[in-house]
């Protein structure tokens, strides 16, 4: 290394979040798309908040401040940009910032980039495509243009770029030659990089390699250990961070710290008790910070963490803070206990700092701040919204009865007597659009204009409008169109105990799309009926069935922050309980079919293979708990969309819904093959067309959606639908689609 005199530091976080505080980059960006904002208002948009960002961490107290975590969209783009891996069908887009947001979006010509889930988070990334046409080259403009402009701020500067060998792990290969074969073509680019970086004044660079948390072969390790010799022994480089969050390095940890790098960054929130090995003088970047909830840091604990572990030590939060809220700042509205419980991105940097100066100075330096997280613990434990009694008691008593309903086989008999349906019923996923009508309605209500009174009324003139034109169109199962929900999880979550919504929560979900997850942070218990007077006046229009639309207890955890005093399984069950009550009043109250929707069931399917059979086992055992209240003659939908399902196939059976629709139109009907093999046999919807373009599907093509669907499955367990709800589309869209859909199916019937 060149630098006779290493630097180091002390306190830090793993990345932060860049959609702004008031998401002034997503609306600046949407501006762009849509005319509005230029080319160099978006820069200067962009350049305003990189400064604040920087200038807030460093003025916190943070010795080490990560830059080039901004994106216009999203990292793994950039860092694809980076290394010159953007396809060819968007070389002929001349500007680059257009050709960017061409590869994350399509345009007319092209389609985009496939969007995936980012490890067990909520955001989703870009996914790279690699094929014997990708010649790496190295483009390091972004990441030496955010370093520059931060060394000029006088900001301790640490450059964020994506791993070699997470890139090519995240990468998806169009020619069957697997991305990680190549990693021998990007460790000269990284050398290079290394070397500009240095050159530009950066002392560390930060490089993340999250892929390696995961179950990897051991000659990915292999080659993660090479690429970081390889690395480390380059002439003129800063110092190097290895990265890894949202789990524990197992056997990936040794091969990296004996690589030569000089620091490591480990999860700690994620792991019980890691086994460290001595890291000689590696920097051990120790993620004590729980960077992807919400709760405050138990000061104490974390101390003691950290005064047990070997070596040389910084304190950093446990991953970047993109999955969390900017700050606790704007959120006067909570409940001031509650408040005291939280800590969002703001308050999360500052603990690092409290932290960091308790290890040098000794608690006696942060007396006050260690005081304040005791009590707030001590309050937090002490509080009655955490163990409502009758809540308790309830799940106390469950037995196996209580998640088990008769034999698929004879319900199925008794719900045909109850539910006359001709062969291949046809229905609906849920949503119908979310009409301007609709939102301009929701809007009123919030700011007085209109009252809750006018409110339900527009709502019931929505939904008859819905119940009719499904009539209309002849389908055999209707929805009420779901009108009044923002969204399938916060609905519930507002009308549920033990849930708290915030005023500015906003966290990144992918591009300019935030999502404002709401906090379950007590014992959840259902006070009255959700949905019933909605879904009643639907099924009061109608002498069709009305499918009630509920969702399930998975969703709601996987889309919320959850409470971390009891295990997920524990929580998951009283939300469960939460959503069977609803089930039985709409029951009682002449509904006849109950979809609870779980989109969600794989989202928080855990990383490594060993833990996930016990999250499957207690997943499966919350949706039986919401659904096995009902009567055998009341059929139980379920709806999955939203992720391959191949490895969770086995829990879709175990489900026990009588039916399940399932995205499929896009994998051409694979997915019934995967059911079949695991021996499932009720009933099954698989989408017959794609809601998520615009395009009418021709009633041809949906014809040869069903014929192939009816090679893999018996017509008699076979229903027709689309792949997902209908709230994104036009009412021109769905009404042209749907048409098509039942005529489809009519087609096909006549023919069986
Ligand atoms: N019932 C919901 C809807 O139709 C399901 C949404 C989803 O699968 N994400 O909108
Ligand atoms: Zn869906």
């Amino acid at each position: 290394m060149s630098q006779t005199e290493k630097t180091t530091f002390r306190s830090t976080i793993l990345g932060s979040a860049r959609i702004g505080p008031d998401r002034e980059l997503k609306k600046a960006t949407e501006g762009y798309w849509h005319g509005r904002v230029d080319r160099a208002g978006l820069e200067s948009v962009a350049r305003k908040l990189r400064a604040q960002n920087w200038t807030a961490l460093r003025d916190a107290g943070l010795d080490s401040v990560p830059v080039n975590t901004f994106s216009f969209y999203d990292q793994v783009l950039d860092t694809a940009v980076m290394l010159g891996a953007l396809p060819p069908r968007f070389a002929h887009i001349a500007d680059d910032r257009d050709r960017y947001f061409a590869a994350a979006r399509g345009d007319d010509d092209v389609p985009p980039l496939e969007m995936t889930k980012w490890f067990d988070t909520n955001y989703h990334y870009l996914v790279p495509e690699i094929d014997e046409q990708t010649r790496f080259t190295l483009d390091s403009r972004k990441v030496l243009g955010e370093l520059t402009e931060a060394l000029a701020l006088g900001i301790p500067a640490r450059p964020v770029v994506i791993g070699p060998i997470t890139f090519l792990l995240l990468s998806k290969s169009t020619d069957g030659v697997a991305p990680l074969d190549r990693i021998e073509e990007l460790v000269p680019l990284y050398r290079e990089l290394l070397a500009e970086l240095a050159t530009a004044g950066a002392e560390w660079v930060q490089l993340d390699e999250p892929a390696l948390v995961g179950d990897r072969a051991e000659a990915e390790i292999d080659a993660a250990a090479r690429v970081y010799r390889s690395l480390a022994a380059a002439e003129v480089r800063p110092s190097i961070l290895v990265a890894s969050y949202f789990g524990h390095l197992g056997a990936a940890l040794p091969a990296l710290a004996g690589s030569g790098v000089e620091g490591l960054s480990v999860d700690l929130t994620a792991v019980v008790a890691p086994e460290l090995p001595q890291l000689g003088d590696t920097l051990l970047v120790a993620g004590v910070v729980d960077g992807r909830n919400v709760w405050r840091t138990d000061l104490d604990a974390a101390l003691a963490t950290l005064r047990a572990l070997p070596g040389t030590v910084a304190v950093s939060s446990s991953c970047s803070l993109l999955h969390v809220p900017y700050s606790l700042v704007p959120e006067t509205g909570l409940d001031p206990a509650l408040r005291s419980w939280l800590a969002f991105g703001a308050e999360k940097v500052d603990e690092v700092v409290v932290l960091a100066r308790a290890l040098a100075a000794g608690d006696g330096a942060v007396a006050e701040q260690l005081a304040a997280s005791r009590a707030a613990a001590e309050l937090r434990r002490g509080d009655p919204r955490l163990r409502e009694p009758s809540v308790r008691a309830r799940v106390a008593a469950l037995g196996e009865e209580a998640a088990t309903r008769a034999p698929a086989e004879e319900r199925a008999v008794m719900q045909a007597r109850a539910i006359p349906l001709p062969t291949l019923p046809t229905t609906t996923i849920g949503s119908f659009p979310q009409t301007p009508r609709i939102r301009a309605a929701r809007a009123q209500l919030r700011s007085g204009e209109i009252d809750q009174a006018e409110y339900d009324r527009r709502m019931r003139e929505e939904i008859a409008e819905v119940v009719a034109l499904q009539e209309r169109l002849g389908l055999d199962v209707l929805v009420h169109g779901e009108p009044e929900r923002n969204d399938m999880v916060q609905y519930f979550a507002e009308l549920l105990d033990g849930f708290a919504a915030t005023a500015a929560g906003w966290v990144q979900s992918y591009g300019t799309r935030c999502v404002r997850p709401p906090i379950l942070f007590g014992d959840v218990r259902r006070t009255s009926a959700m949905t019933v007077d909605w879904i009643g006046y639907a099924q009061s229009l109608t002498d069709k069935p009305v499918k009630g639309m509920l969702t399930g207890p998975v969703t709601i955890l996987a889309w919320s922050f959850v409470r971390d005093d009891q295990s997920l399984a524990d929580t998951a069950a009283q939300v469960a309980l939460a959503i069977r009550d609803e089930t039985v009043d709409l029951e009682a109250a002449g509904i006849q079919v109950i979809q609870v929707d779980e989109p969600a069931l794989r989202e928080l399917l855990p990383l490594r293979a060993a833990d996930q059979q016990a999250y499957l086992d207690w997943a499966v055992h919350a949706f039986r708990l919401a659904t096995a209240g009902v009567r055998e003659e009341t059929a139980v939908h379920t709806h999955l969309c939203y992720s391959e399902f191949g490895d969770v196939i086995g829990s879709i059976d175990r489900l026990d819904a009588d039916v399940t629709s399932i995205e499929a139109a896009r994998s051409r009907m694979e997915v019934l093959d995967d059911l079949n093999a695991v021996g499932f046999a009720r009933g099954v919807g698989p989408g017959v067309y794609d809601i998520h373009s615009p395009r009418i599907p021709g009633r041809d093509e949906i014809v040869r959606s069903l014929k192939l669907a009816l090679k893999a499955v018996p017509a008699e367990r076979v229903w027709v639908n689309p792949d997902c709800g209908l709230k994104t589309r036009t009412a021109e869209e769905v009404e042209a689609s749907l048409t098509n859909m039942v005529a489809a199916a009519a087609e096909v019937r006549a023919g069986l």
